[in-house]
């Protein structure tokens, strides 16, 4: 089927210069690698007013109306013809920083760069992430890209406050049964958070997730971003303190998880349950995780034993010498090292490391920022370290 325009829609205006300019550096650049992926952001602005969104980090949370920064042939050019992207190999994500892309005004933007890179025959992995309403309309368009490996994730919290959660979750509940009776070339995930404890962990909370994880392809859980400019708005609104501290990773103490983990148990009616997206992602694709985490072997405790077989058959320690041709062409300083778990660089800060990372298909760590067992990409706050004492 050919995939819908804008039709009677009207295009959203596109930023002046000016205006862009005017903006912080973060949200003016529109690609951003992050670790499940390269990240175009061409549109920003959202009206659904999640407490916990990382649009406060960017003091952008006040644009309600989306906007453009760039026309869609444009982004996908910047993308495309940016230093990090690989052809069929670079996982992208779109919209994910700053709207939803599954808002009415913005939809027919990411139909049509979706479009336009699949017209190119990448077979790139592209990660969607919405909280908001998709119809078996907007499935048959997901459906029709026959290159890209595309997958929706959806945001689930069921959190009961309006003023940190105004969205209904039933909407993304909804999308997400739509999303997966529909699948036929694209997968869904059950996109999990942001589990906090005392606010969307109770046994109901457990087993109304248990009864979505039977509509996607894969469940992935995780914790709240809870940065200094999150408590800021959250103190201004007059909203409890999830957690006395903030933090650069997410936050999901280890109480948390092992009660979650515990009432799923070996209930083999739960989907398929991973910590971290790109281990979803990959395995609603049937492949082996593209972020080397089978490195970090205690992730995968939780994983089904074919796809533990999958990513260890995938998982291949790559040479030093090559490794530090490549680290050193990005500007890694210092000793470089490929331990049994990661390379270990330093002087490279995330998107170089992320390039090497989906490069070698093996984790790549910053020597400063070690990852602690049990831990990994998580933040210290609510576990012990190896010792007992309150984690770093
Ligand atoms: S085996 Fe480990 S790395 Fe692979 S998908 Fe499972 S959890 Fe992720």
């Amino acid at each position: 089927m050919s995939t819908p325009t804008l039709g009677t829609r009207r295009a959203l205006p596109i930023l002046s210069p000016g205006q862009v300019s005017g903006m912080r550096q973060e949200l003016a650049d529109v690609i951003e690698y992050r670790k499940s992926g390269l990240s175009l952001n061409w549109i920003v602005g959202c009206p659904l007013d999640c407490g916990y969104c990382v649009r406060h980090l960017f003091e952008n949370f006040e644009m309600k109306v989306p906007r453009r920064l760039l026309s869609d042939e444009d982004a996908v050019i910047r993308l495309i013809g940016h230093r990090y992207f690989r052809p069929h190999k670079t996982p992208i994500q779109l919209l994910n920083r700053a709207t939803d892309p599954m808002l009415p005004a913005v939809k027919p933007h990411l139909f049509n760069v979706l479009r336009l890179l699949d017209g190119q025959g990448l077979t790139n992995h592209v990660l969607v992430i919405t909280r908001w309403r998709v119809t078996p309309e907007d499935c048959a368009v997901l459906n029709s890209f026959t290159h890209l490996r595309l997958t929706v994730l959806v945001t689930h919290s069921h959190i009961q406050d309006e003023r940190i959660e105004p969205v209904d979750s039933t909407i993304a509940a909804t999308s997400l049964r739509t999303l997966y009776q529909h699948a036929d070339r694209y997968r869904t995930i059950l996109y999990w958070r942001p589990i906090v404890p005392g606010l969307n962990d109770s046994a109901a909370d457990i087993e109304r997730a248990h009864d979505l994880s039977q509509h996607a392809h894969a469940t992935v859980f995780t914790g709240l971003f809870f940065r200094d400019e999150i408590a800021a708005y959250y103190q201004a609104h007059g909203l409890a303190m999830p957690y006395q501290d903030t933090a650069r990773r997410k936050i999901l103490p280890a109480a948390a998880e092992q009660r979650i983990l515990a009432a799923i148990g070996q209930d083999a009616s739960w989907g398929a349950l991973f910590r971290k997206t790109s281990c979803g992602v990959a395995y609603a694709h049937g492949e082996a995780d593209y972020n080397g985490h089978y490195g970090i072997r205690e992730l995968c405790d939780i994983c089904p034993p074919q796809q533990i077989a999958k990513c260890q058959a995938a998982w291949v320690k790559p040479d030093l010498t090559a490794v530090t041709q490549e680290a050193r062409g990005l500007g890694a300083s210092g000793p470089i090292e490929v331990n049994d778990r990661a390379i270990v660089v330093e002087g490279l800060d995330e998107p170089p490391r992320y390039y090497l990372q989906h490069g070698f298909g093996y984790q790549c760590h910053d020597r400063a920022k070690p990852h602690h067992h049990r831990q990994h990409g998580r933040a210290p706050i609510g576990w012990t370290a190896e010792n007992g004492t309150p984690a770093a």
